[in-house]
């Protein structure tokens, strides 16, 4: 049913390996098909600076894209959901969230499934299935800017894990901040990882200087072992030396995320382990209410969201810590578009469409 690739597909690549693929047309050509892809034509054709036979030409020999939007699906509160059909029929998701002052902000998938199998989120109890490449990351972005085209933001913080995948991912984040094309500021940039040590040093070592989110949940390290078993391979201790090393080369505030599992992780604790895990880097830290999955389950015990005074309680006590607490509002609950519902299988099939010309 699903045929695997065979033709080249353009979407993802630098500008630079666009020229190599492209030759021997001249670079020029290769910056104009770079910025019709940053525009999101949906064909060749639309390329109206190409002679007619050069777009045909192109036509033969490359996709433009390897991807489709499947299903699209709406939260009153504006959260909008896509449901992403890849060249092997495997099925991801982004989404469009809207804050209080209306920016909009793109959530993107990074892999289909995750590796790391976090208790508490739906897509590590699926596993991995793969990384996605750097094509069908950007493409999510472009399918969603052909439903909302000013988008303020973007945050790798759907599916999978962006620091093992780090090699396409650079490839679309080159594309992303090109100024030749989408021209997209670093800085809109953020990058949510569940802690792996090398990666955060090739950032460190390397760049892009993107913007730093480490999901740290507790920084009581043999509970975090439960709950993430990342935590054994990549110890708390050595997670601040490279966050530290991180923060000195790019300077922006870390964000430290932390999900909120009733009666698990708001204790004394670990309001007391987070105060020692952040200080000496410049953080704020990000509490988000567990969203409730159905069945999931941690040491034979049904995993639950905290109640209000069990959250306020908590942000009282880091505060009191000197600490700067945001707490992230409930988005998208109810098309599980929400932190850690993603990897759901939809409901209804729809036919699918390309990105659209802006
Ligand atoms: N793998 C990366 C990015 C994707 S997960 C990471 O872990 O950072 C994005 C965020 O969703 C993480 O902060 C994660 O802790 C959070 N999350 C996972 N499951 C959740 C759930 N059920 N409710 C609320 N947040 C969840
Ligand atoms: Fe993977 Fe992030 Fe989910 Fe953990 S929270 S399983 S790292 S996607």
């Amino acid at each position: 049913m699903y045929h695997t690739q065979v033709k080249p597909v353009l979407s993802g690549l630098p500008l630079e390996a666009l020229a190599e693929t492209l030759k021997p047309l001249p670079k020029f050509r290769a910056e104009q098909v770079f910025r019709w892809i940053a525009r999101g034509v949906s064909s060749f054709q639309e390329m109206t600076n190409l002679a007619i036979p050069l777009r045909e030409d192109l036509e033969r020999r490359f996709s433009l894209y390897s991807s489709v939007i499947a299903e699209r699906a709406e939260d009153p509160d504006g959260t909008v959901k896509l449901y992403i059909r890849l060249h092997d029929g495997e099925r991801i998701e982004a989404v469009l969230l809207t804050d209080g002052e209306r920016r909009k902000t793109a959530c993107l998938s990074t892999q289909a499934g995750c590796p790391l199998g976090c208790v508490f989120c739906k897509t590590g109890t699926r596993g991995l299935t793969r990384s996605l490449d750097s094509g069908e990351i950007l493409e999510q972005f472009l399918h969603l800017r052909s439903i909302e085209p000013e988008i303020a933001n973007i945050v790798f913080m759907g599916m999978g894990e962006p620091l093992l995948n780090l090699p396409e991912l650079r490839k679309t984040l080159a594309v992303l901040t090109d100024s030749r094309g989408l021209g997209l500021s670093k800085r809109r940039i953020t990058l949510s990882t569940g802690g792996i040590i090398a990666g955060i040093r090739s950032l460190a070592a390397a760049g892009p200087e993107v913007g730093l989110a480490l999901s740290l949940t507790t920084a009581d390290s043999a509970l975090r072992s439960r709950l993430m078993p990342v935590t054994l391979s990549n110890p708390l201790p050595y997670l601040k030396e490279v966050l530290y090393d991180y923060q000195q080369r790019q300077g922006r505030r870390i964000t430290l995320e932390a999900v909120l599992l009733e009666g698990i992780n708001t204790r004394q604790e670990d309001s007391d382990a987070l105060a020692a895990f952040a200080s000496g880097l410049e953080v704020v830290v990000n509490l988000i209410p567990w969203n409730p999955v159905e069945g999931m389950v941690f040491e034979g015990r049904a995993l639950r969201e905290p109640s209000e005074r069990e959250i306020t309680a908590y942000i009282r006590r880091l505060e009191r810590r000197g600490l700067k607490v945001t707490r992230r509002r409930r988005k998208g609950r109810g098309i599980a578009g929400a932190c850690g519902q993603l990897g759901g299988a939809p409901e209804v099939r729809q036919p699918c469409s390309g990105p659209e010309a802006d």
